[in-house]
């Protein structure tokens, strides 16, 4: 990795300022606490299911010694400047950026990526590390949001509208409530029924509902406590893109490739090892466990399982409304 090349990365859904990406946009780095690595690190070695929820986790970045990573100095200097670093003037919030965590980007592979930033639970702390006062703040946020009636709201999203994003920030999810929250889910989605036929608009739903509920069924068997996580959801804004993955047939017919000679051949052959995974038309993930640790012997987790629960219902509302 050549730090010195690191870039900030466009158009998150949600969350804080100060995330970086690498020039092929395959990683995803944001300034992080040590609860989050050590649970990134906890949930590799122990809860390999879980693990698959998760973006893949590459290492950190740390503003002492460089852990796993060589050269950390660029983006070390990228870190101190960003947003979260600057909390560090502050008391109070002196942990933000010492360290930012290296993880797979999501997004990479998407021609266009639609993003749907979920926040889970109805309480968004833990309450044996929170301070009364950011307690009373969140369960205020709670109580006049779609947290408090389902156990999720919607924290941020981006959705391509054929030129460019547009970008539904932290204040339209909160003004939602339990009746209307799926106008929101319609407006994330709506990019499919431009793109697709209707046959394959509720399919791909149903797929992506189907990945919330393997999630859930997860979370059932596992004994951890997650506060503010997100579930991200993730799917293909270009329609051509999109239709292409459905099936769709090429609108450029491919032109017939010349036989390589021998020379060609063995660097195709080595930029085949290299080669990604192929693109995907959604995914489904669990981000953000800055406030996340496994809890044995305490059950299971409620608090997020209901939110998941109720996305799926969502989803379960718009796919019935789609086919009417
Ligand atoms: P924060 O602590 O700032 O809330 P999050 O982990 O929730 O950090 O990330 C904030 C936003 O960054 C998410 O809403 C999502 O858009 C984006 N994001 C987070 N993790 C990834 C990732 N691994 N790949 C791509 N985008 C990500
Ligand atoms: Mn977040």
């Amino acid at each position: 990795l050549d730090t010195s090349t690191l870039k900030a990365f466009e158009n998150t859904a949600a969350g804080h300022d100060g995330a970086l990406s690498d020039p092929a946009g395959e990683l995803f780095i944001k300034p992080c606490t040590q609860a989050e690595v050590d649970f990134y690190q906890r949930t590799l070695t122990d809860h390999p299911n879980f693990a698959e929820l998760m973006p893949a986790f590459m290492g950190t970045l740390s503003l002492g010694a460089p852990v796993q990573v060589a050269d950390s100095a660029a983006v070390q200097e990228m870190l101190d400047s960003s947003q979260m670093h600057k909390g560090q003037t502050s008391n109070s919030t002196k942990i933000a950026s010492e360290t930012g965590i290296v993880l797979e980007n999501l997004e990479h592979g998407f021609t266009h990526p639609n993003v749907l930033d979920l926040k889970l639970g109805s309480c968004l702390y833990d309450s044996n590390s929170t301070a009364p006062e950011k307690a009373a703040r969140l369960d205020k946020v709670a109580s006049e949001t779609t947290n408090g009636s389902l156990n999720f709201r919607i924290a941020g999203m981006k959705v391509w509208n054929g030129k460019s994003f547009d970008i539904y920030d932290k204040i339209y999810g909160r003004n939602f409530n339990a009746e209307n929250v799926k106008d929101g889910f319609a407006t994330f989605f709506a990019g499919l029924t431009t793109g697709l036929k209707p046959d394959d608009v509720a399919e791909l739903l149903e797929t992506i509902e189907a990945e919330v509920a393997k999630a859930r069924h997860t979370l059932e068997r596992l004994e951890c406590r997650m506060y503010s996580a997100s579930l991200l959801i993730i799917y293909e804004g270009d329609s051509t893109a999109l239709d292409m993955l459905m099936g769709g047939e090429p609108k450029t017919p491919r032109v017939q490739e010349k036989a390589p000679t021998l020379g060609e051949v063995k660097q195709s052959e080595e930029e085949e090892e290299e080669e990604d995974d192929p693109p995907v038309a959604f995914r489904v993930n669990i981000i953000d466990f800055a406030h996340a640790t496994w809890t044995p012997g305490q059950g299971k987790d409620e608090n997020v399982i209901t939110g998941l629960k109720n996305i799926e219902k969502q989803m379960d509302q718009l796919i019935s409304r789609l086919v009417e």
